[in-house]
């Protein structure tokens, strides 16, 4: 099963039932929840993300949850980051390629433009010809409110 590498802006509101056509794959209403969900919570787990569908399909069990999920993932609607150390979480393909910085003392999530990550990225091809997918993987630090100052950042 080749995924959908090739992301594109295209999810946002009408283009994504299309996308699921496309792939193949019906417009339920259990993948509409799903993809809502994630595009609402952003960086929601499956068990977050059943929690949150469950308020209105308590129907919905996590394993429908993780079926959508990987049913949107591969029509490159969602795609997953590893946050945590348990599920991985989820994001809409419509936002732009971030970075994830996690602050291990407070647990808060940020997003960066992946543009920061350029030149870390460039210079790992050039010297080993690996393309780094950063927007799969996170950053592990602590935030500028948790390691004392914003300013600190020059000492
Ligand atoms: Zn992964
Ligand atoms: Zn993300
Ligand atoms: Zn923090």
């Amino acid at each position: 099963m080749a995924a959908a590498s090739t992301a594109q802006p295209s999810a946002g509101q009408a283009g994504w039932r299309e996308q699921l056509r496309a792939g193949g794959y019906r417009v339920t209403p259990q993948r509409q929840l799903v993809l809502e969900s994630v595009e609402r919570l952003t960086h929601a787990t499956p068990e977050r993300i059943l929690a949150d569908v469950q308020r209105t399909a308590q129907g919905v069990n996590l394993s429908t949850v993780y079926r959508a999920l990987e049913v949107l993932e591969e029509v490159g609607l969602v795609t997953h980051a590893h946050i945590g150390h348990g599920s991985p979480a989820y994001h809409s393909t419509s936002q732009a390629p971030h970075l994830h910085l996690v602050c291990g003392t407070c647990g808060e999530v940020s997003a960066l433009p992946a543009e920061v990550a350029v030149p870390f990225v460039e210079e790992i091809r050039r010297r080993t010809g690996f393309r780094t997918d950063v927007s799969h993987v996170s950053l592990h630090g602590r935030c500028a409110q948790c390691a004392g100052s914003a300013a600190n950042g020059g000492k």
